[in-house]
């Protein structure tokens, strides 16, 4: 396979370590990412897209590493002033990340697409690994606790993700039209990588759109994820309370039995060898490796050695089919 075309579907942080994996591998120039947008709110009248954000501003090496969003050395002036007024501003953000808001709710405004304008952000912060939206339309993630339906961000940043959740649902999805910027990307992608990000909120956002779980099916890539549970633990984050919520084991083994049917290879950490078997026996293909990923080298080691994994299973099937026809 020559320069294989690869493409990524992320969520926030371990979105963005796999996004900056990709970005280090030899597999950049015929790579692109598409972005979890259900995350998305509005704040202060501005449109606030989180996920799409942290992969920029983590792609541009501007975020703020120790927080894991927003962009490093921020003041928040604006956020106090608004603070005055009246406003909620239990979401943190910073002076130079309202222009990013701004920018964007201004050219929405105009009668610019989100593909358009996310576009205009990466490319002012210099990145050349395309970022996409998986729609223009709004599909907002809501998460359902003490008996009615919250706001993404208000469940994950204002309660801290601390309630008992019963529910999770992707409003619009279901009527949502993918971009035929994205259609395109995945119809030609020859390896399509889900990062090791929350399956429920941040991948599961993205394949809610029916015209992307479907084009992933019929695709010829080969798809595979990475797991974001390393010891029947979420490295960060409430993707293990959340399964544990909706009656899922939080592990590798319930990972695969909820990515069935669309991947055909996962990759899981070397101290849950254990968990092979299992996935196997439901006709996935499992690659052990080191996954923890907590420097470039570490990001860009996780993502290659699992795309290189994903070439040789895929050339390996092709073989295998041609010489049975
Ligand atoms: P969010 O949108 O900021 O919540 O982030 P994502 O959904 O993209 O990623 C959250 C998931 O990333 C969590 O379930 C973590 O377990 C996973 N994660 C974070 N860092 C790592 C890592 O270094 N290795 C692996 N395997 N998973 C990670
Ligand atoms: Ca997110």
């Amino acid at each position: 396979m020559t320069a294989p075309v690869v493409t990524l579907l992320a969520g926030g942080v371990g979105g963005a370590k796999a996004a900056e994996g990709l970005q280090a591998s030899r597999y950049a120039d015929h790579a692109a990412v598409i972005g979890n947008i259900g995350d998305d709110d509005i704040f202060h009248g501005l449109t606030v897209c989180p996920d799409i954000d942290t992969l920029i501003y983590s792609l541009s090496g501007q975020i703020d590493r120790e927080k894991g969003w927003g962009l490093r050395d921020e003041s928040y002036q604006a956020l106090e002033g608004l603070k005055a007024f009246g406003h909620e501003t239990w979401m943190t953000l910073g002076d130079k990340d309202f222009a990013t808001h701004i920018y964007r709710t201004c050219a929405l405004n105009s009668g610019a697409t989100l593909t358009e304008v996310t576009l205009g952000i990466a490319q002012r912060f210099g990145l050349k690994l395309p970022i996409m939206p998986p729609t223009n339309d709004k599909v907002p993630t809501q998460i359902h606790f003490d008996g009615q339906w919250h706001s993404f961000q208000r469940y994950f940043v204002q309660h801290q993700c601390q309630p008992e959740i019963d529910g999770i649902r992707y409003q619009g999805a279901e009527q949502a039209t993918a971009t035929p910027e994205v259609l395109k990307q995945l119809s030609n992608s020859d390896i399509i990588l889900l990062a090791p990000s929350n399956p429920l909120v941040s991948i599961g956002a993205i394949l809610a759109i029916p015209q992307i779980r479907q084009t992933i099916q019929n695709s010829n890539a080969f798809v595979l994820a990475i797991s974001p549970f390393i010891g029947g633990q979420t490295v960060k984050g409430p993707a293990d309370r959340m399964m544990r919520a909706l009656g899922k084991a939080a592990n590798n083994i319930a990972l695969a039995e909820h990515y069935a049917g669309l991947i055909q290879g996962l990759v899981i950490d070397h101290q849950d060898k254990e968990d092979q078997a299992a996935i196997e026996a439901l006709g996935i293909k499992t690659y052990c490796l080191p996954t923890l990923m907590q420097c470039l080298e570490d990001k860009a080691q996780v993502v290659s050695a699992s795309l290189e994994w994903a070439i040789k299973q895929s050339t390996t099937s092709s073989a295998t089919e041609e010489a049975l026809l």
